[in-house]
């Protein structure tokens, strides 16, 4: 009989006064027993609510019963039926928002920790040498290329090549992966676990090839020559600006380009990388996502006194994922709620002295359901910093539609889709964040699944 009523175990964590000066990952792998006892917890509901709210359905309850049974091999095959990144995703996706939100526990006894042991079975099957990537079907003779490393390429990637064809993945970075690797910081997801993953749909004959910006290396309609079809998962990697006087001081970051910094060119480890970071004693991070959580976590490691993420909603309204709003209270982040950002001040050299705030109230909901912030006159105050990073969200980059008239973008700049999910030209797909604008991990998955499905109808009638 399953034990509903224990306890949800959130597992171990690095010591929050040790973490927050190194680097190393935060959440530790359950052991045998504890995720034996987690899944112990599964009631199997019938009608499985955590696997159809799980955007890739993942087969949940399936794969927990294996755990149960102290198979790990069988439960991460399980999940890979649907899902080729498990040890990521049971790191990184808003699990709070998928499955574990519709666990029918979650109000009386809290959620299965679904994340904790997908990413055990992940973790455990790999150490065990019981992860073995999918055996792709006989081949197609058709060739499809990939534009991007990060997650939306690699399960479409992954995807076509389980069809049987030969797929080519073209990145424009030195590395794989896209924000898994140059935005999430290896404190929530080691670089160690990316490179496996990305080894899996390397084994399963997924062809790589680093330092290739389509658009400028080469150009989407010379890749439609030498391909039969072609994915664009190129991201939404440009970084938006505030619009507010002082942006330009010294000591502004985007947080792309700080996360970057740290993240793919490990700056934090400077001189013994090429790339340096800079943060002075007080920071001051811009926004409510996970790129401002991440942003904010990364600059308490390099040891200034204080570090504060400003947001101009309140805790109720905050995109980032639960656990990391978590993690930055016990790491020391201060949270200023409820502030617009007015003006950034700088002294006569040009460095940022200090944030020209002022206060909002919660007005009526948007076209989201989010109360807007209502800026309240007359309450303008001064925060001082000498870092400024600005995490107020990323729009896509724009070279491969400013290269290829034919490919049609809407006025927000992510690339446009017919009501099949087809783009304005025969036998170009495109999906994630090229056509959210910025979503989440498994949403972009999502849509690389979704494409290779439509790339193997296009390609059967080719
Ligand atoms: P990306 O991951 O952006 O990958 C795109 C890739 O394409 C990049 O490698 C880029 O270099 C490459 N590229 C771009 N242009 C070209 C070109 N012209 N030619 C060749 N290659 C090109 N989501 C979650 O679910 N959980 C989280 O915890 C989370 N944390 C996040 C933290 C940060 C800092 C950020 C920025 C986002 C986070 N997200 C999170 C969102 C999530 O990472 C993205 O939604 C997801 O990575 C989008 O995947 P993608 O494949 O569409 O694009």
């Amino acid at each position: 009989m399953p034990n509903p009523s224990a306890p949800r175990n959130n597992g171990k964590q690095q010591d929050p006064a040790l973490r927050r000066k190194n680097f190393d990952e935060v959440a530790h792998t359950f052991t045998k027993e504890e995720a034996v006892a987690e899944a112990d917890r599964c009631l199997h509901c019938p009608t499985h609510p955590c696997q159809n709210a799980c955007p890739v359905g993942v087969h949940i309850p399936d794969f927990i019963a294996f755990i149960k049974a102290g198979d790990a091999g069988a439960a991460v095959s399980e999940i890979m039926k649907t899902s080729l990144l498990p040890a990521i995703c049971g790191r990184v996706c808003p699990q709070e928002k998928h499955c574990e939100g519709h666990c029918v526990l979650k109000a009386k006894f809290g959620a299965v920790n679904i994340g904790g042991l997908e990413r055990y079975a992940a973790d455990t099957a790999r150490a065990e040498g019981a992860l073995k990537p999918p055996v792709p079907a006989a081949s197609t003779g058709k060739k499809v290329v990939c534009i991007g490393s990060g997650p939306s390429s690699l399960a479409c990637a992954a995807e076509l090549r389980r069809a049987g064809h030969d797929v080519t993945v073209l990145e424009a970075l030195h590395a794989y992966g896209g924000v898994l690797r140059y935005g999430i910081p290896s404190f929530r997801l080691p670089r160690e676990v990316i490179n496996k993953e990305v080894q899996t749909v390397q084994d399963m004959g997924v062809k790589f090839k680093t330092d290739v910006l389509v658009g400028a290396t080469i150009k989407l309609d010379e890749l439609l020559k030498e391909y039969d079809a072609v994915y664009i998962g190129s991201g939404a990697g440009l970084p938006m600006m505030l619009g507010i006087p002082g942006e330009n001081g010294v000591g502004v970051y985007s947080a792309n380009e700080f996360l970057t910094r740290i993240n793919l060119m490990q700056a934090y480890k400077f001189p013994q990388t090429d790339t340096p970071v800079q943060v002075g004693k007080h920071v001051v991070v811009l926004g409510g996502g996970n790129s401002a959580m991440d942003a904010a976590r990364c600059a308490m490691r390099l040891q200034p006194e204080t570090v504060t993420i400003a947001y101009r909603r309140s805790r109720e309204e905050m995109p980032a994922r639960a656990a990391e709003v978590e993690h930055a209270q016990e790491e020391g982040i201060q949270f200023e709620y409820l502030v617009t950002p007015k003006e950034i001040l700088q002294d006569e050299q040009g460095r940022v002295t200090g944030i020209r705030f002022t206060r909002n109230q919660l007005g009526e909901p948007d076209e989201r359901g989010r109360r807007r912030p209502v800026e309240i006159p007359g309450s303008d105050f001064v925060q001082p910093a000498d870092t400024v990073i600005t995490a107020i969200g990323q729009r896509p980059n724009p070279t491969i539609a400013k290269t290829t008239p034919a490919l049609k973008t809407t006025e927000r700049g992510v690339i446009a889709l017919n009501e099949k999910g087809e783009t304005s030209m025969p036998g170009v797909y495109a999906g994630g964040d090229i056509i959210r604008g910025g979503a989440t991990v498994l949403l972009a998955m999502n849509d690389g699944i979704a494409a290779a499905g439509r790339i193997n109808e296009y390609l059967k009638g080719k």
